[in-house]
C-alpha cells in the first residue's frame, strides 16, 4: 500500500517542479554591461535567480520605463547621479523599498529618505589643475573658483550635464539661490572657452594648456590614469587633484544607485539583488571596476584612489540634489552658462 503513496509524491514533485517558472529578475542598467555583468553572474550563481539585463543610456531608460508603465518587465533600475534617481522617483517609475539591511549598509545621506533608491557607489566632483601653472595654495573651494584670479582659466562642461546641475544644486542648498547665481555668473566669466565635451575633454584641455583648472568626476581621471594607451595615461599624470571645501563641509559627491521599479513583478528578487550589491565583495568589485568609492563604509578602495588620499565629503542628503535640480538649471540659465 506504500507504493501508490510514493508514486503520488513523485507526481506532485514533478508537477510542482514543472509549474514553477524559473526565478528571475529583470534589470534596466545605465551602466555598461562590462561594468556590472560579472557581478550579476555571481548573484545568479549564488542564488539560482536568472538576471535579464537591458543596458541603455540613462535618459533613454527612464523614458522607456515611463512609456512601458505598468507593463514594464523591469524590476530594478540601475543608473547614475542622484539627480536622475530622484527624477525616476518623481516620474513614478520606482517604488519604496524600506529594508533594514539596506538601511544599515548604505549611509542615510546616500539613499532616498523615502527608500525609493539606494546609492551603490560614490564619485566626487573635484578640481584638477596644472601643477606647473597653479599652486595648490591658490585653491580652496568651489566658491573660490569665482575669484578674479581665475579669469579665463577654467574648463567645465555645459549646464545641460546632470553632474554640473547636481553640483549647482548642492551650492544652492548650502549658500542659497542668489549667492549661487552670482557664483555661476563669475564661473562663466572665468571659463577659458565655451563649454564643450565631457569631463575627460576638460582634463585633456588642462593637460594641453587650454585652461589651468577643470571640475571633473574622480572616476574619469582614474580611468584615464589606468588606460591602456600611454598617451592617455600621460595626460592624467600631468594634472593634479585638489579636494575642495576640505576645511568646511567637504567635497561634493554623488552616487550611482538603484531602485525597485513601480510595477516590479519580481520584487523580492530585486530586493535580493539590491542587497547583494551592497555586500562587501560586491561593493569592492563594483567600486573598483568603475573607479569609484564604495558606498558601504569600511570597504577598501582601489590602489589608484588610495594614491589620492582621504578626503571629507559633503553630508548633504543626495535627494536634495534632485529636489533642487530645476532651480539649479534656472540659475545656470540666468547666469548664461551654456
Ligand atoms: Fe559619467
Amino acid at each position: 500500500m506504500r507504493f501508490p503513496g510514493i508514486v503520488l509524491l513523485a507526481i506532485t514533485v514533478l508537477v510542482t517542479g514543472c509549474s514553477q517558472p524559473p526565478e528571475q529578475v529583470n534589470v534596466y542598467s545605465a551602466r555598461k554591461e562590462a561594468l556590472i555583468k560579472p557581478l550579476l553572474d555571481q548573484f545568479s550563481a549564488d542564488t539560482g535567480i536568472t538576471v535579464n539585463l537591458v543596458t541603455a543610456k540613462a535618459d533613454a531608460l527612464l523614458e522607456r520605463l515611463k512609456a512601458e508603465g505598468e507593463h514594464s518587465p523591469a524590476d530594478l533600475l540601475i543608473t547614475v547621479d542622484a539627480g536622475r534617481l530622484h527624477r525616476a522617483k518623481q516620474a513614478g517609475v520606482l517604488q519604496p523599498l524600506a529594508d533594514s539591511t539596506l538601511e544599515q549598509r548604505i549611509p542615510a545621506t546616500l539613499r532616498d529618505p523615502e527608500s525609493f533608491w539606494y546609492g551603490l557607489s560614490v564619485r566626487a566632483r573635484v578640481i584638477v589643475y596644472a601643477p606647473e601653472r597653479v599652486d595648490a595654495g591658490q585653491l580652496e573651494s568651489y566658491e573660490s573658483l569665482a575669484d578674479e584670479q581665475w579669469r579665463g582659466r577654467i574648463c567645465i562642461r555645459s549646464s545641460d550635464n546632470i553632474y554640473n546641475q547636481s553640483l549647482v544644486a548642492s551650492l544652492i542648498a548650502h549658500n542659497g539661490e542668489q549667492a549661487t547665481e552670482d557664483w555661476a555668473r563669475a564661473m562663466v566669466a572665468n571659463m577659458a572657452r565655451d563649454p564643450v565635451g565631457g569631463d575627460r575633454d576638460q582634463i585633456k584641455a588642462v593637460a594641453a594648456g587650454e585652461c589651468d583648472l577643470a571640475v571633473v568626476n574622480t572616476y574619469y581621471l582614474a580611468m584615464m590614469a589606468s588606460d591602456d594607451d600611454p598617451a592617455t595615461r600621460a595626460v592624467a599624470e600631468s594634472v593634479a587633484v585638489f579636494w575642495p571645501n576640505q576645511d568646511e563641509r567637504g567635497v561634493h559627491i554623488n552616487v550611482s544607485g538603484a531602485g525597485v521599479t513601480a510595477h516590479a513583478a519580481n520584487r523580492d528578487n530585486a530586493r535580493q539583488l539590491l542587497t547583494f550589491l551592497t555586500s562587501d565583495t560586491a561593493q569592492q568589485w563594483y567600486a573598483e571596476r568603475n573607479h569609484e568609492y564604495p558606498a558601504v563604509e569600511g570597504i577598501r578602495v582601489s590602489e589608484q584612489l588610495q594614491g589620492w588620499g582621504t578626503f571629507s565629503q559633503d553630508d548633504l542628503n543626495l535627494s536634495q540634489l534632485g529636489e533642487l535640480n530645476a532651480d539649479a538649471v534656472k540659475v545656470m540659465d540666468r547666469a548664461g552658462w551654456q
